[in-house]
């Protein structure tokens, strides 16, 4: 198999120089076509290249390309569920993603349970005979909690119900669900896929079969992504793995260094061998534990003077990017959620999730050093 780096650089299909053309043509042709090429039908060759690539990336057959990962996200859902169906989803979600499920579900009669599924038993006590799919993440946002894929897949099966994971956090880079049997894998593009904090997008890879079954569906939603944006997004995986590659380094380094720092009280990163969810995640993930990382400091009340003494990781809403950013959950990417769900998972008001960025990983850890003092 063609390594991920070299997939990353390299545009599929015939030759056209480095990057596709931009083709921002709305009115196209049709008298003798076998297809009608519309952005609205997801099937220009600006999309088509990126999907490709993406899919090749996530070793999956086929997928589509959106305008954001929530895009991605609610068409792939909306597009299996029907009235009357019933959806579990993992309790430890994007708060967006939690969100829809929320504001969105029941007044198309479908019901739904938040549930810790990297517990096998209680997943499999959730399990309804109208359940039609199973939602989850792994490294979960904001803790990074592993859910071993494969269990949850081999229970989904045994009923046969559907499987789909969130995987912008672990990127293709680190993780492929779908070599390990899940069914349909969303990303969130505008994190590091994009990389440079300036697109959204979103996509979802996936087999044939499936994508077809989206695809009738998410040309009536309409999500999806221009030609310009699907040129940059084209330039930006170029540079994917060597991106990731590094941010995951620099976390590693990142995490180690606050696991010894006397002001740091818990530290979160599947890369080490204290998280709970290592040994899955070594099992499960390319040998790279993705660059997002969570800790809390012993004082919490000092989190806010924290956050204003660092100069070169920036507080910022949002994640992936080549820059190091950090937030506090409870006030960005949970601040929706009810306080009390909120804690019952355990995102603290204190809680700091850290985006790790490319930047010189001495330069990071003498900053965080200096706010720490
Ligand atoms: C940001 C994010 C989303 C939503 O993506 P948008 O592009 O903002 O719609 C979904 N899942 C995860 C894990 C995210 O971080």
């Amino acid at each position: 198999m063609t390594n991920k780096a070299t997939i990353c650089v390299h545009t599929p299909g015939p030759r056209t120089g480095a990057i596709t053309p931009i083709d921002p043509s709305t009115a196209n042709k049709y008298m003798g076509m076998d297809d009608v090429y519309y952005p609205r039908y997801f099937n220009t060759r600006n999309q088509e290249v990126i999907v490709q690539k993406l899919a090749r990336l996530e070793q999956a057959e086929d997928g589509l390309i959106f305008s954001s990962g929530t895009a991605a996200i609610s068409s792939a859902l909306f597009a299996f569920l029907r009235h009357g169906d019933h959806i579990i989803l993992s309790d430890e979600l994007y708060g967006g993603t939690h969100k829809l499920a929320v504001e969105e579900f029941e007044k198309f009669g479908i019901t739904f349970d938040f549930v810790a599924v990297n517990d096998g038993e209680r997943l499999a006590a959730a399990i309804r005979p109208n359940t039609k799919l199973i939602y989850f993440e792994t490294p979960s946002n904001p803790l990074l909690s592993v859910t071993d894929i494969r269990r949850v897949v081999a229970i989904a099966k045994q009923h046969g119900i559907l499987t789909m994971v969130d995987n912008t956090f672990a990127t293709p880079i680190c993780q492929n669900p779908i070599a390990l049997g899940v069914d349909v894998v969303a990303h969130s593009g505008t994190k590091y896929l994009g990389g440079h904090s300036d697109l959204s997008f979103g996509a979802l890879l996936t087999s044939t079969a499936l994508k077809m079954v989206i695809h009738k569906h998410c040309t009536n939603y309409g999500g999806s992504l221009n030609s310009i944006d699907c040129y940059l997004v084209e330039r930006s995986l170029k540079t994917l793995a060597l991106r990731v590659d590094r941010q995951c380094a620099n976390a590693m380094r990142l995490a180690e260094f606050l696991v010894g720092h006397p002001a740091v009280q818990t530290v979160y990163y599947p890369g080490l061998s204290s998280h709970p969810g290592h040994q899955v995640a070594r099992e499960q993930m390319n040998g790279k534990f993705g660059a997002m990382l969570a800790f809390e400091l012993a004082d919490g009340a000092r989190t806010k003077q924290f956050l204003q003494k660092l100069s070169v990781i920036e507080p910022m809403v949002s994640l992936g990017g080549v820059e190091s950013t950090i937030c506090q959950a409870s006030e960005t990417s949970h601040k929706k959620m009810p306080r009390e769900q909120r804690l019952k998972i355990g995102v603290t008001d204190e809680l700091l999730r850290l985006s790790v960025g490319i930047e010189d990983a001495g330069d990071l850890i003498d900053d965080l050093e200096r706010a720490l003092e």
